[in-house]
């Protein structure tokens, strides 16, 4: 049994790296920039206001009211050109560039014109209402990095300096089937012992959301040959060969997730059949709670996980190690969840041999604290109570967390 920590640099160390393509802005939500985003232009370009109203000299109106002569305008699109000077005003919109000689803009509210003069009522302050030129990034500075993950609050940005078109990391193709006699697809009646597969499309979601190309393979039942003549043909041999690993094609970097089969039962046939295919397997236990028999090999060039089969335990070991490596893949500098730290509002219980990383709510409480609401996580397989899971609770292995006490928490 290994450590989660040990896990997760056995997963740095094995996954590919999958090379750059250049991609259309709208479609790049959720992808890894391949290059850094610099600013092609100083912004804002010029001196600019943020109001309707005059450009003025601050020091023409020290004394209100005051009467200046306006000399032209300066709309957005098209500036004043001319220098002002003292007396003068130039009547402005907001977004139009300040005109030379002007230091502040007033707003229309506190202005009246009339036969070619503005009467300024209030004193306008030095730079008051203007966005200074390059006050908010300089030309040639850096605005996002290489591997970071694009978000929705980001495209505004990126637009602004040019790029269309950018470049991000191709995404890894995943492949998901579910193993079990016991499943049914989700368009089924289950009949007599029977249940719907729910892990595949959780897992097609998930790993689509980490930048992904998905897809769902049939579900096996748990039968052996059945099993090795599946993940041979997911992984591109041709089925019946059992698998000297040389016989592998090297041509297809990519990621299978298998659900179910991975513990000690007499039906659980997915450890067997990928020693049977020859494949490498780096780890088949971890000091984990839920999701201790998680496997992870590789075949070819292909990286295997396997999952134990109770939804909770497959999302929490996707969001522990699988979304690590297909975020790897892509070159992502941010492959861990976000880490913080939460108030538990009542006392949850660890294990007494592994880590736990529960899945949680959270909510703030009057003190401005976050705090941790546990789910009633009766057991691994209870999806229902998972669906309000907003953090994972991490709990060292042997220790229970105390109502009050402060724990640290992944959120989800
Ligand atoms: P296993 O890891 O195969 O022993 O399965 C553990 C538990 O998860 C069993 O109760 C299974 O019925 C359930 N399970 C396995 N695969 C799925 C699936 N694809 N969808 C929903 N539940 C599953
Ligand atoms: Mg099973």
């Amino acid at each position: 049994m290994i450590p989660v920590s040990e896990a997760i640099k056995i997963i740095e160390r094995e996954s590919f790296a999958l090379p750059a393509e250049t991609i259309d802005l709208e479609n790049s939500i959720g992808r890894i920039l391949a290059e850094n985003i610099k600013a092609d232009m100083d912004l804002p370009p010029f001196d600019r206001s943020q109001m309707d109203g005059f450009a003025v000299r601050s020091n023409d109106t020290k004394i209100t009211p005051v009467r200046l002569k306006i000399i032209g305008e300066s709309v957005a699109g098209k500036g004043f050109d001319q220098k002002m000077k003292s007396g003068e005003a130039v009547r402005i919109m907001t977004g139009a560039r300040v005109p030379e000689g002007a230091d502040a803009v007033q707003k229309i509210e506190v202005t009246k014109e009339n036969d070619g003069f503005v009467e300024i009522l209030e004193p306008a302050k030095l730079a008051q209402n203007i966005n200074k030129f390059a006050s908010e990034i300089e030309k040639g500075a850096k605005v996002f990095s290489k591997g970071e993950i694009i978000s929705e609050q980001m495209i505004a940005a990126i637009a602004s300096f040019g790029y269309a078109k950018l470049k991000v990391f191709q995404k890894p193709q995943v492949s998901i089937f579910s193993t079990g006699s016991e499943i049914v697809e989700i368009g089924e009646i289950p009949q007599k012992d029977q249940i719907r597969n729910s892990n595949s499309m959780m897992l097609k979601v998930l790993a689509e959301n980490a930048g992904a190309q998905a897809d769902i393979l049939p579900q096996v039942h748990d039968d052996f040959e059945t099993l090795k003549n599946h993940i041979a043909e997911a992984v591109g041999l041709k089925s019946q060969v059992p698998g000297p690993k040389s016989q592998v094609p090297k041509n297809q970097s990519k990621i299978l997730i298998i659900t179910g089969g991975v513990s000690v039962g007499d039906y659980d046939f997915t450890k067997p059949v990928l020693r049977a295919l020859g494949a490498e397997i780096f780890f088949e236990k971890v000091s984990l709670k839920p999701g201790k028999p998680t496997v992870f090999a590789r075949l070819g060039d292909v990286l295997i996980f396997g999952l134990p089969g109770n939804p909770v335990s497959v999302a929490v070991t996707f969001y522990l190690f699988v979304r690590r490596a297909i975020l790897q893949t892509q070159s992502s500098t941010h492959c861990d969840l976000k880490r913080g730290f939460a108030v538990c509002s009542d006392k949850i219980k660890g294990a007494k041999e592994r880590d736990s990383y529960l899945p949680v709510s959270l909510s703030t409480n009057k003190h401005g604290n976050l705090t941790i609401e546990s789910l009633r996580f009766s057991g691994s397989s209870n999806f229902i109570a998972f669906a309000r899971a907003e953090a994972l609770v991490f709990i060292p292995q042997g220790k229970n967390l105390e109502k009050n006490e402060t724990a640290e928490i992944l959120f989800l």
